[in-house]
């Protein structure tokens, strides 16, 4: 609990989040200070724009069901997530098109009647298009390199992402570099996301082909902060989304919720482009659906 308070109170610094709970005999004068004084600011939203979630009942399976990914949320005074299955529920333990089906309904049920969690359809390799796509806030196409291909030249690929661009769904694409070139040029109106800052679709070393393209965003999930800083300078705050990845792992610091914050935080960025990447962003690409939907 030290160790959690003292997290938050660094990352007040940088956020303007306030602090609730927190008693006077814990910390240190100036931090109480420091603290009332964020109190005055506005609160900072922070949507965790990646996180895998999954109510599987099997023991020794990944699971982050709905209760604990918002007990984790609200310890941080996070308001919400982009949420999207485990690979393992797609298609890693089973491959069943059926139990695809049920992963990616459970992301629809964790997010029914709250506003800020944002449900991702992740579609495989046997393209299913579901009779509710529209319900999805978005899709999440995922593969790395020892992973099954996607084949970018079947009709049933052609036709899913022809029903994607006429829902005009954002795509967090986790893919190899060539695949993530051809899909950005063959979908020129799709929003698209980039996890890790291109870490995981051939290095955020590679990105540079994608700083000019408007469409293009990059996440900031399970990635140290000079790949973060590296690509903020390049595209500016507008195309970057705060994120996690770290579902089902809340023991591992690297990439826990309160660490990947504080990341951010201390970037020292100015108010306004920290509210851009920690909720806002994610708010105008996605929310823009939903609202008309309501
Ligand atoms: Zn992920």
């Amino acid at each position: 609990m030290k160790i959690m308070t003292g997290m938050l109170s660094a990352l007040l610094m940088g956020g303007g989040l306030t602090l609730a709970g927190l008693a006077a005999d814990e910390c240190p004068t100036n931090r109480i200070q420091e603290t009332a004084k964020m109190e005055t600011k506005k609160q900072m939203k922070i949507i965790d724009g990646h996180v895998h979630s999954g109510n599987s009942l099997l023991p020794g399976v990944k699971k982050y069901p709905k209760d604990l990914m918002w007990k984790e949320l609200r310890e941080v005074n996070a308001s919400g997530a982009v949420i999207m299955a485990f690979p393992e529920d797609i298609y890693r333990r089973n491959n069943s098109a059926e139990e695809r089906n049920d992963a990616n309904a459970y992301m629809l049920e964790v997010a029914k009647g709250e506003p800020d969690i944002y449900p991702l359809y992740t579609v495989w390799t046997d393209y299913i298009i579901p009779t509710n796509l529209d319900q999805y806030a978005g899709i999440k196409w995922h593969r790395h390199d020892n992973e099954p291909k996607y084949d970018y030249d079947t009709p049933a690929c052609k036709a899913f992402q022809r029903e994607i661009a006429r829902l005009d769904l954002p795509v967090l694409l986790e893919e190899e570099f060539e695949p993530t070139v051809r899909f950005i040029k063959d979908n020129p109106t799709l929003k698209v996301i980039i996890p890790h800052v291109g870490e995981s679709n051939g290095g955020t070393d590679k990105m540079h082909v994608f700083f000019d393209n408007p469409n293009i965003y990059f996440d900031t999930a399970n990635i140290d902060s000079k790949a973060i800083r590296y690509v903020y300078d390049a595209v500016g705050a507008k195309r970057m989304i705060f994120g996690t990845d770290h579902s089902a792992t809340p023991k591992w610091d690297k990439i826990s919720l309160p660490v990947s914050i504080k990341r951010i935080a201390d970037l020292g960025l100015p108010e306004e482009d920290l509210a851009l990447i920690y909720s806002g962003n994610v708010e105008r690409l996605f929310g823009a659906r939903r609202a008309a939907k309501k």
